[in-house]
């Protein structure tokens, strides 16, 4: 019997994954590749959309990054695996549902919540975490309805990472360069309106402790309507080439770094600003943010050698129209699953789920979920083949989960009562198509439709 056909359920062994961003995608894909015909693969997303971040997280001005959704396809389109999306974990679905019917459960929940600055002020209008703004912009069902004010001249990002840099870059793009991309209609236009002249980018520490990779500072350089500034009193004040922890990614970004400080302005009606040293103490305005007072930072080695920063008794107050903080993400825990509460992530053990009593059987997780906010798309494919090779490894010691055989028509009978409304994989590429047929008149890769009910609709068009 073929295995498309055969549908019994006794030989299966069932593996849900729980998010179907990069973490679970590759998690799929090194499983399918590595596993024996029984082992059978459900996808569930709590969107009807798939591929996380990579459809919510990457900007819409790096379409190659996002171009990594044609593996994601191809693994999704394998004859054993299901898509389940418009599924959430915690409202339809929950563990003890899982554990009655499929032998392992991967986490790949991602480390959705935005970090705090935790200074005064940081509740005022305008500002804004970038988690939100680049929800927002990238047409995330759940932030489409926020608002964003960039009628001032000046904003502030807070961090030196890649998300900064990301909303750096978003918010000095002209509307040609945005009108080629699949930014959010709904941004689209606040964005191409936007007043906003400058940007600083503060970071905490120096330029060799900061978190950018090389091509996204080196692409800052080749803005067309803003100037890329950067003092080299600040950089030497950071002392530069110092730090012994500097890896070949920091030293070549003081490089970069000290090659914008020597540019000199072309004269475009924009400017990005990279500032060093600097931590915001508080943001000040009435009702909304008007300026912000920080602290000029100096450098200290911890005894394990690191640099850090520390505030000295300096003070410089900047005016500001609005401030994004873009200084990482946490996890938020699952209902019934280990939570790590110091490092934010689900408590693990390589992948293996640690409850109190140690190893909880048939439970992984993967992703930033698992090691925290790191690394670029790719870091997820390395960390999905430790996860996978551990279930392997309990597959074949027994040590899964043992739920009684179902078959695959029952068992997808089961999800859609628990949620009706059930976006499979056909129903997708219905919402793909006809976003992509959206965006062929105007120039456009795709035209994402950002509700819910608009993409349920457009998943039952034939
Ligand atoms: P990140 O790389 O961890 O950077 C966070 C930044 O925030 C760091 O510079 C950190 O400084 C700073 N920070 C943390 N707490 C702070 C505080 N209280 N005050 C001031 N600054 C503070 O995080 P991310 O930018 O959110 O990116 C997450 C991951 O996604 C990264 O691995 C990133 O590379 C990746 N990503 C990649 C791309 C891309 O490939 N194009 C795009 C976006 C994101 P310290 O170092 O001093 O702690």
């Amino acid at each position: 019997m073929s295995d498309a056909t055969y549908d019994t359920g006794d030989a299966r062994v069932r593996v849900a994954i729980i998010g179907s961003g990069p973490a679970g995608s590759y998690t799929a894909g090194h499983l399918l590749r590595h596993s024996a015909p029984e082992l059978h693969i459900d996808l569930f997303e709590r969107l009807p959309t798939p591929w996380g971040l990579v459809r919510a997280g990457v900007a819409p001005d790096h379409p190659k990054i996002k171009s990594v959704d044609r593996i994601f396809e191809r693994t999704a389109e394998h004859a054993r695996l299901r898509y389940f999306g418009n599924v959430d974990f915690g409202e339809h679905l929950t563990l003890e549902h899982l554990r009655q019917h499929y032998n392992a459960i991967v986490y790949a929940v991602g480390t959705p919540v935005d970090r705090a600055m935790e200074i005064p002020g940081e509740d005022l209008d305008r500002s804004y975490a970038a988690t939100d703004f680049v929800g927002w912009y990238n047409g995330h069902p759940d932030f489409r309805d926020l608002e964003f004010d960039l009628r001032g001249e000046r904003a502030i990002v807070v961090g030196a990472g890649n998300v900064a840099l990301d909303v750096a870059r978003m918010l000095l793009l002209t509307r040609d360069e945005l009108a080629s991309t699949d930014v959010a209609d709904h941004a689209l236009e606040v964005l191409a309106a936007s007043a906003i002249k400058e940007v600083l980018v503060v970071a905490r520490r120096g330029p060799e402790q900061a978190a950018f990779t090389n091509p996204e500072l080196l692409e800052l350089g080749e803005l067309s309507a803003a100037d890329v500034v950067v003092d080299a009193a600040e950089l030497a004040l950071a002392g530069e080439g110092h730090d012994p922890g500097a890896d070949a990614t920091a030293r070549r970004n003081a490089e970069i770094l000290q090659e914008y400080a020597a540019r000199p302005l072309s004269g475009k009606p924009r400017r990005i600003v990279l500032r060093f040293l600097l931590s915001p103490l508080a943001l000040e305005g009435s009702g909304q943010v008007e300026s912000v007072t920080l602290a000029r930072n100096e450098l200290y080695a911890e005894s394990d050698g690191s640099l850090r920063a520390r505030a000295t008794d300096k003070r410089v107050t900047v005016a500001a129209h609005a401030v994004f903080r873009a200084i990482g993400y946490r996890g938020s825990a699952l209902p019934g699953v280990p939570f790590d509460q110091h490092r934010s992530v689900i408590a693990n053990e390589g992948g293996r789920v640690l409850g109190e009593e140690g190893v909880r059987p048939g439970e992984y997780v993967v992703g930033w979920a698992k090691r925290g906010p790191s690394g670029v798309i790719g870091t997820n494919k390395k960390d999905a083949n430790e996860t996978v090779d551990r279930l392997l490894e309990d597959l074949a010691a027994g040590r899964l989960l043992a739920p009684a055989p179902i078959g695959d028509a029952a068992l997808e009978a089961f999800i859609r009562e628990l949620q009706p409304a059930v976006v499979d994989y056909p129903g997708w590429a219905r919402i793909d198509r006809h976003e992509r047929q959206l965006g062929e008149s105007s120039g456009r890769p795709r035209v994402k439709l950002t509700r819910i009910a608009e993409m349920l609709d457009a998943a039952k068009q034939k």
